[in-house]
């Protein structure tokens, strides 16, 4: 943290042509400085760095901080144009992608003669290639949402509603130190599993059904991804066949995963295998995403991505088959890139389990 990320991030200053960088995003905030306030704003230039907060944040960017001189400020847009003025500088770059119209709006008035660039996902993709402490926060993240599901499995029983389901596994995660769930969790079961981003509710899950629980804790700031799906009591030929589909596209992308390897390669490794058994139609989000101080960051893993796996990502690989009016399948692991290949990261078995 602090000098080295604040360097790399100050080389995006070149390619930008600008004096300064201006950051306003929260999460890449904390991730060059260390600070995990809600509030604030980091500007740096080649000669320096300033983070900017007001005074209910001082006390703790004193505490956390590393790199930046610390300025209290009472209005923001103040702040940094008073700092822009001082320092001379006329074209600042700033992270747009966190900058909404009426602060562009606002910062352009107070820095009249000042040009503000936008960056696109630049600073992001500084995060994708984490660290060796990164990915153990990651893993014990990871570690800690693996065991809660282990520890609700035998819970599971016909009868009990999805939504007891979801508190039930995010009271064992708390319970076991996770600072928050990493997202709201998906509880999908019998029909309702053909979609892919199904809230949890007051259904109640039967027998012969399948249930999907896509689930992850955070920890000290980075999360942890996974998702299940359990047959309840049994599991029909169909629901056999699907499984064992999605379960096969999962291990080939795992088994292929490796840095020099293009995120859409991997996407199209399950993608195709799920189409060459007549599903193709039933696969249609990106088989996964960076997941690290946000639940969902670079690299995408899709079949319109350019990025290419580098030792150090932490990704999802997470195939499904949605089918409308029959269910769903999806199987999703979290997995560090090593040097020749992956290490998978969450733990629970991806063997179709039964419960009830
Ligand atoms: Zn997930
Ligand atoms: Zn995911």
């Amino acid at each position: 943290m602090g000098i080295a990320r604040l360097a790399a991030a100050g080389k995006l200053l070149e390619s930008a042509g600008a004096d300064a960088l201006l950051i306003l995003g929260m999460t890449n905030i904390r991730y060059l400085t260390g600070f995990s306030g809600s509030d604030g704003a980091l500007m740096l230039c080649r000669e320096g760095s300033w983070f900017l907060c007001d005074s209910r944040y001082t006390t703790q960017a004193g505490e956390e901080v590393s790199g930046c001189r610390v300025v209290e400020y009472r209005v923001k847009v103040d702040a940094i144009a008073n700092l822009a003025a001082e320092q001379g500088w006329q074209r600042i770059c700033f992270d747009a992608e966190q900058v909404s119209v009426d602060l562009h709006l606002r910062l352009s008035a107070a820095m009249e003669k000042t040009r503000l660039l936008p960056l696109g996902g630049e600073l992001d993709n500084l995060r994708s290639a984490k660290s060796a402490a990164e990915i153990e926060a990651i893993e014990k993240s990871c570690f800690l949402a693996s065991a809660a599901l282990e520890e609700l499995l035998p819970t599971i029983r016909p009868g009990v509603e999805e939504r007891a389901l979801a508190l039930e596994l995010e009271i064992l995660m708390k319970r076991a130190g996770a600072e928050e769930k990493a997202f709201d969790f998906i509880v999908a079961s019998g029909g309702r599993g053909a979609l892919p981003h199904g809230r949890p509710t007051g259904k109640r899950i039967l027998p012969g059904e399948l249930v999907t629980i896509d689930f992850g804790a955070r920890l000290h700031g980075y999360h942890s991804d996974e998702t299940v799906t359990l047959a309840v009591v049994s599991a029909d030929r169909r629901q056999r066949e699907i499984y064992a589909v999605v379960r096969e596209a999962h291990d080939r992308a795992i088994a292929s995963a490796k840095p020099g390897v293009g995120c859409r390669e991997i996407d199209a490794i399950a993608r195709d295998f799920i189409a060459s058994r007549g599903f193709g139609e039933y696969f249609g989000h990106g088989l996964g995403h960076g997941v690290g101080l946000e639940i969902h960051e670079k690299p995408t893993l899709s079949p319109r991505s350019e990025q290419v796996l580098a030792e150090g990502m932490v990704v999802t690989i997470e195939p499904g088959i949605y089918i409308p009016g029959w269910g769903g399948v999806r199987i999703e692991d979290t997995v560090a890139i090593t040097a020749d290949g992956c290490r998978l990261l969450t733990r629970a078995s991806k063997e179709l389990i039964f419960v009830g």
